[in-house]
């Protein structure tokens, strides 16, 4: 299912390919502890063929399942990257894996959606963290606890 088309296709007239990628063919699993992965990425690209080289571009669009860097709360995001483009794909450019005049865009594709994940997924961009949290986590009596009780050993030393 791999990204992959023949060069001698291209020779005539300009290819338009559509389809998805698996997160699996991507190697995104296990990319970021906050950011998952489950539908495949979508993509709708044209191909040209230049003189020397192979130019890709197009629209990626995938899903993000992600986890507040913040206040841990999990939401959606979709990505679209409109605007991909590979880099001109030279026969004998050594990046590029070119079998059977099969040319493989997939490692690029891979490659801008690493580059365009958000460093720290936050839930809204004010996310506040874990204030809101912490006051439901408090009445449960769990986490947070810790640096409540540092806070209380903090101020009986003022008081000292
Ligand atoms: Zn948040």
């Amino acid at each position: 299912m791999s990204l992959k088309f023949n060069i001698r296709h291209l020779e005539q007239h300009n290819l338009t390919l559509d389809g998805e990628l698996s997160i699996a063919e991507l190697e995104l699993e296990s990319l970021d502890e906050l950011i998952h992965f489950e539908e495949p990425v979508s993509y709708d690209l044209e191909l040209q063929k230049l003189e020397n080289a192979v130019l890709a571009q197009g629209a990626l669009r995938l899903v993000l399942h992600c986890e507040c860097a913040r206040c841990l709360k999990p939401f959606d995001r979709t990505l679209a990257l409109d605007h991909w483009a590979s880099p001109p794909s030279l026969k004998r450019e050594e990046k590029v894996d070119v079998s059977n005049d099969l040319v493989d865009s997939t490692p690029f594709i891979r490659e801008h959606i690493v580059l365009s994940l958000p460093q720290q997924p936050l839930c809204e961009p004010e996310c506040k963290g874990l204030q809101n949290a912490s006051k439901k986590l408090a009445s449960g009596g769990l986490e947070k606890k810790d640096s409540t009780s540092s806070t209380w050993a903090e101020l009986n030393k003022l008081k000292l």
